[in-house]
């Protein structure tokens, strides 16, 4: 088990297999001794080996002389506002995302409320990688203590960014799922506080996730959709499994990709603020950048991960930043993502307006985005790239610009490729998106021939 430590985001391996818990141990100690002294809190998700881990973190952490404050079971971003809000040096999140059950992993979060950068987790590597730990004695090692109330405080604060007293007189009806994942500790909570009939599916905290997958996506939601569908509610609301993201389903069981939603939000941040810019992945839709262009703002590009929209947000002070998978970041709150507050924008928007979600996302027009991923494997993924960034701009139609932020984008006259390797499997991910369904077809398959073409020759 000495395979590389961290990956695009923290550590993500399966447990038992890429990840024991004597690793975790000495990510401790190298966290512990990054940080020097003062405090660390740890929190995690429902996953079955989360306790195991975040206890021999603990030990380690303490180990240099570093104290500890645990948690509990508790969604990411409330982790990350507990970190902020109380000055501690670092927050953990003990999960692995929306990964299968099998999985565990480690999220880094900085006091600033923001994940750690890609600078930061470089040298905690460095210290996790040359075994070179503090050492305290038997009478300085690191205490541990329990902070309880930390859902309540982020839910008391996120009520502070709406309009609390306008929703509430709405009543409106909302199904939640949580997908058994952190999130059943608050979503349906923060509804009751907003005077909503809440209705909750696969709302009990299981690490095994026998609910649904992890992911909250089209084919993942059948429950949540049917239920939202029939019932009347006013809207779905449906978490990955530590809650740091929120896909949302109209009134008539619609899922809704979570770049549109992004735009419907940047319209309105962008009215009420004197900041203009919108910050995304490179994999968001072109009408992210219609709809915000319409409203006076721009939008900035970054390459994927919540961490690097957050980065941006804050150098360009961005109204709001977002990734397609369902996450929103709102920087007057705090700088990780925010399912929760984007979902009470969404009810004050449909308080304000007296219409329902469908007919919201409804201004926000839908093109046709493909993907697709051809098998590579992972030591040819690096030589595929670079000849396809030689080659590819030339076999596309019109192309416009050539990318480099993250993976090969072009952007052409008519739509867009995104050529990706996954950071996690052996794939090289396709992407593309035009206003009209034949274009974009055409894009993928002359994209997929050239990718394949490569793959086969290098
Ligand atoms: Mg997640």
């Amino acid at each position: 088990m000495t395979d590389k430590l961290f990956g695009t985001t923290g550590v993500r391996k399966v447990y038992g297999k890429e990840f024991d818990l004597e690793m975790a141990l000495n990510l401790g100690k190298a966290l512990g001794t990054y940080v020097k002294s003062g405090t660390v809190i740890i929190a995690r998700d429902a996953r079955t080996t989360g306790l195991m881990v975040a206890d021999t973190l603990a030990a380690g952490i303490m180990s240099t002389g570093v104290n500890v404050v645990r948690g509990g079971i508790i969604p990411t971003p409330s982790l990350a506002f507990a970190t902020m809000k109380h000055g501690f040096k670092t927050g953990l999140m003990v999960t692995a995302s929306h990964n299968p059950p099998e999985y565990t992993g480690v999220k880094f979060w900085s006091g600033s409320s923001m994940g750690y950068t890609p600078a930061e987790e470089k040298k905690l590597e460095e210290i996790y990688e040359t075994k070179k730990f503090n050492v305290a004695s038997w009478d300085a090692s690191g205490k541990e203590t329990v902070l309880e109330n930390i859902v309540n405080d982020h839910i008391d604060e996120i009520l502070e960014k709406c309009d609390t007293e306008l929703i509430r007189t709405k009543s409106f009806r909302v199904i939640v799922d949580p997908g058994n994942g952190a999130a059943c500790v608050l979503t349906p909570y923060l509804m009751q506080r907003l005077n909503c009939e809440v209705v909750t599916i696969n709302g009990q905290l299981d690490g095994q996730f026998p609910g649904r997958p992890s992911e909250p996506e089209e084919e993942t939601l059948g429950d949540l959709i049917r239920m939202t569908e029939k019932t009347g509610a006013a809207l779905g609301i449906a978490h990955d499994g530590d809650a740091d993201r929120v896909v949302f389903v109209t009134e008539k069981g619609e899922v809704i990709r979570g770049d549109r939603t992004i735009a419907l939000l940047a319209q309105q941040a962008l009215k009420n603020s004197k900041e203009k810019t919108v910050v995304t992945t490179v994999d968001s839709s072109l009408v992210l950048d219609k709809t915000v262009e319409k409203s006076g703002g721009k939008i900035i590009r970054t390459p994927v991960g919540d961490i690097q929209v957050a980065i941006k947000v804050e150098e360009t002070r961005g109204v709001i930043g977002g990734e397609a998978c369902g996450v929103f970041i709102f920087p007057e709150i705090h700088l990780a993502p925010e399912p929760f507050l984007a979902t009470c924008k969404i009810l004050e928007l449909m308080a304000q307006s007296g219409k329902s979600f469908g007919e919201l996302i409804a201004q926000i027009p839908q093109y046709p985005l493909l993907k697709s991923k051809l098998n590579c494997p992972n030591d040819k993924k690096q030589a595929v790239m670079d000849s396809l960034a030689t080659t590819l701009p030339g076999k596309m139609k019109d192309t416009v610009e050539v990318l480099t932020v993250d993976g090969l984008g072009i952007s052409l006259k008519q739509g867009w490729v995104l050529v990706r390797p996954s950071g996690t499997e052996p794939v090289i991910r396709i992407t593309c998106e035009s206003p009209d369904e034949d274009i974009t077809k055409q894009i993928l398959q002359t994209a997929e021939d050239a990718v394949k073409t490569t793959i086969d020759a290098v």
